[in-house]
């Protein structure tokens, strides 16, 4: 008999649900977003022997409470899309750890089943379970399986349909004792909760109160929405709060996480968990205690991060080489089959550079991405975001900032984009805030071409001294700004950090390779899109609206003129016609120049940078660098090219900067205060657009708006105080 159910993965990272929801679903998969947000949102369906079950996938998560994003879908979808069973995918070998989910799913009432995963390892490890009697305390069917392999996932599929069926829509959550103190506060909360209605449509009443005692903000929000009851509720959790500090100086929060492990400790105590034989040798725990040690720790953490650096450069020179050549090879093509004009200047300048340069960082991203997936599988990560946790905190940041920090070019070269998204993987959405606000203060890879060229220009006996001062200035900014936020706009305690340190476990080439492919495709196809968009609009912006007719017919007849000109010296001192033809050239690439000048003036873009140059000037720019850095916003690689473009030089090749950078160095306004400011105000200022669109995703609108004012107002004042101060010693 055919029965369509519909059964939601949940489970905490790394516990094989990934790997379980292929060997499920094998092709038959769709990949999307919860709408609005950037949570993958994975679906795909089973089908067997005449069972057909749809599958959702929710997101790893170690809790229901909503400290995480991650953790708020897991729950909407639960109570939203009321899935007819959820199938929670438990790491055997750390089973005390996993079941505090399948508890919180058992008093959320969802008709559970459990999959008993790792079951290979377990018992490799020496551990016994009585799955049966497993399955007969908590009331809760129970499978054992090997994902890897796809051992049990028939049997698991079978109970899924069986338990929803014999479950019906009804929902029965357990009740656990949180000792007599909480115990009287749930109960008074429960009752009012149930008289009311309040909010029963979708939780259970005491559930709800549950949520209240541990400060869940979701559920505060969604009961001040509801009106009435929310505020009298919000009373009694702070009264309880104080109870509890008084008797046993502590906050709700952490006696209902006492009592939920004393539970599911007393289950495995009745014979559930057998440790037979004390393993001679555990690995991880042998690992750990170099890798995480207090000296050696650092040590090898820095190295490995400064390995992961050198890596994707020196693999990833060869791939960025060849796009290049193949991006200077379209320009050329299009160049020569296009006739001069808008179209071929559209197409050659604004959109084959224009996205070329972002399409050449895409082998770097993809090795970079495969090195940190592999990290991170390997759960590695865990323990460098467990070592810096301490230090970070000090800033109101947390362990799991420092990836993202690192990725947005915490080591020279990363990109804020990833970076940003990277921020994910914090549960509290204040930190995590912080985080995605401060990241693009890091040196990016689109950053570093200006810092080249400036300090190429100005302090060629120190240029490694001073890039690194750079990095490290971007590494203070960060963490200052942070601090700063985290005393005012984002204020908030810092959560816990309570991810527990998994075992090490070598992931799959395959499972490593999928995931760095997803991550990478998604950076294609975020920057294509946006990136032909900036590239565009930048171009319209530095070509329109274009010289008047009359000066344009001016500049023809000056380059008639010269011609003559030259005609005529070549016939007098009896020139070469090789000697004739560089002279001619010679003269009108001058004239070029003085024209591409003008018309930069006359453009959109050169208005803008003229008009902004009375409040710069504060600063010590003048309108060629004002254009340059508006053009900055679009992408930061562009303030090379437009500087280049002002200094009527046209395209400069970063590498080959030399003769913008002596041309910097010989102009009278550049002195050493000016070019320190320029550092500082490029190093801090708004990320750019890509990166603000990211941040918009990962957060909101206002917040990537607020970046944007921020970081742009903190830079003109770090800038126009190093200026000015400079200038009058
Ligand atoms: P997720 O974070 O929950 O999606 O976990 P993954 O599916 O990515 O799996 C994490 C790691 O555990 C991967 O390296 C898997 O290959 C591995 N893994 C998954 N299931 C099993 C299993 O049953 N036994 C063993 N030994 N390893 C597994
Ligand atoms: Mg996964």
């Amino acid at each position: 008999m055919a029965a369509n159910i519909t059964a939601a993965l949940a489970g905490n990272p790394n516990s094989g649900k990934t790997t379980m929801f292929n060997a499920l679903t094998g092709s038959r998969q769709r990949v999307g977003n919860y709408p609005g947000i950037t949570v993958e949102r994975k679906e795909g369906s089973y089908r067997n022997n005449g069972l057909e079950v749809q599958i959702i996938d929710l997101p790893g998560t170690y809790s229901l409470t909503a400290y995480s994003l991650e953790e708020l879908v897991a729950r909407q979808v639960l109570v939203e899309e009321r899935p007819d069973v959820v199938v929670h995918i438990v790491d055997a070998t750390a089973l005390e750890r996993s079941l505090y989910l399948a508890v919180q799913f058992l008093e959320l009432g969802v008709p559970l089943v459990l999959a008993l995963n790792m079951m290979d390892e377990v018992k490799k490890k020496g551990i016994r379970i009585n799955t049966a009697r497993l399955s007969q305390l908590l009331q809760v069917p129970v499978v054992e399986t090997v994902a890897r392999q796809g051992r049990g996932k028939d049997q698991l599929m079978q109970a899924a349909v069986d338990q929803a069926r014999q479950a019906g829509s009804g929902w029965k959550p357990l009740e656990i004792s949180y000792g007599p103190h909480i115990d009287r506060v749930l109960g008074q909360m429960t009752a009012r909760i149930e008289a009311a209605g309040f909010l029963t449509d979708r939780y259970p009443a005491r559930w709800i109160a549950l949520k209240y005692l541990e400060g869940d903000e979701k559920i505060l929000e969604d009961g001040r929405r509801v009106g009435s009851l929310s505020e009298e509720l919000e009373q009694m959790a702070a009264k309880a709060a104080e109870l509890c500090e008084k008797h046993f100086h502590t906050y709700p929060e952490a006696i209902i996480t006492d009592y939920r492990y004393g539970y599911i400790n007393s289950i495995l105590k009745q014979g559930v968990m057998v440790v037979e034989a004390r393993p001679s040798f555990d690995q991880s725990d042998q690992l750990d205690k170099v890798l995480t040690h207090k000296v050696l720790g650092p040590l090898i953490m820095f190295g490995i991060l400064y390995g992961i650096f050198q890596l994707t450069f020196t693999l990833g020179e060869y791939p960025m080489g060849w796009l290049e050549a193949f991006f200077g090879w379209l320009g050329d093509t299009f160049t020569r089959i296009l006739p001069e004009g808008l179209l071929r200047s559209l197409v050659v300048s604004g959109i084959i550079d224009g996205v070329g340069s972002v399409m050449g960082f895409v082998p770097l991203i993809l090795i970079m991405f495969l090195l940190v997936t592999f990290l991170e599988d390997l759960g590695y990560m865990a323990r460098v975001a467990y070592m810096l946790d301490r230090v970070f905190r000090l800033f109101g940041l947390h362990g799991a900032s420092v990836m993202p920090f690192i990725i947005s070019g915490g080591l020279p070269g990363g990109c804020a984009v990833p970076g940003v998204m990277a921020a994910r993987t914090l549960r509290s959405p204040r930190e995590r805030l912080a985080t995605i606000i401060t990241a693009p203060f890091q040196v990016c890879g689109a950053k570093i071409p200006v810092f080249i060229l400036l300090v190429g220009a100005f302090f060629k006996q120190n240029q490694a001294l001073v890039m690194f001062w750079i990095t490290l200035g971007a590494w203070a900014a960060a963490l200052l700004v942070s601090r700063l936020l985290r005393w005012t706009v984002i204020r908030g305690a810092p959560t816990p950090f309570v991810m527990e340190l998994p075992p090490y476990r070598l992931p799959t080439l395959r499972g490593v390779l999928t995931h760095t492919w997803e991550r990478t495709w998604q950076y294609i196809k975020k920057a294509g899109t946006v990136i032909l968009a900036i590239a565009i609009l930048l171009w319209a912006a530095m070509t329109f609206p274009q010289l008047p007719a009359g000066q344009v017919a001016q500049f023809q007849q000056e380059k008639q003129v010269t011609a003559q000109a030259v005609a005529e010296t070549a016939a007098r001192f009896g020139l070469s016609e090789a000697e004739k033809e560089k002279l001619l050239r010679e003269k009108l690439a001058a004239i070029d120049a003085r024209q591409g000048e003008a018309a930069l003036r006359h453009s959109l873009a050169g208005r803008l940078g003229q008009a902004i140059a009375p409040v710069m000037s504060w600063a010590g720019f003048n309108w060629q660098t004002n254009i340059a850095l508006i053009g900055g916003f679009a992408a930061k690689e562009v303030i090379v090219a437009t500087l280049g473009t002002a200094y009527s030089l046209g395209e400069v090749d970063p590498e080959e900067a030399g003769g913008l950078a002596a041309r910097i160095a010989a102009d009278p306004h550049w002195t050493t205060p000016a070019i320190l400011a320029l550092i500082i105000f490029v190093l801090l200022y708004a990320p750019c657009f890509v990166t603000v669109v990211a941040m918009a995703r990962e957060s909101s609108w206002k917040w990537a708006a607020f970046s944007l004012i921020f970081n742009t107002v903190l830079a003109y004042g770090l800038a126009v105080l190093v200026y000015q101060v400079g200038s009058r010693l």
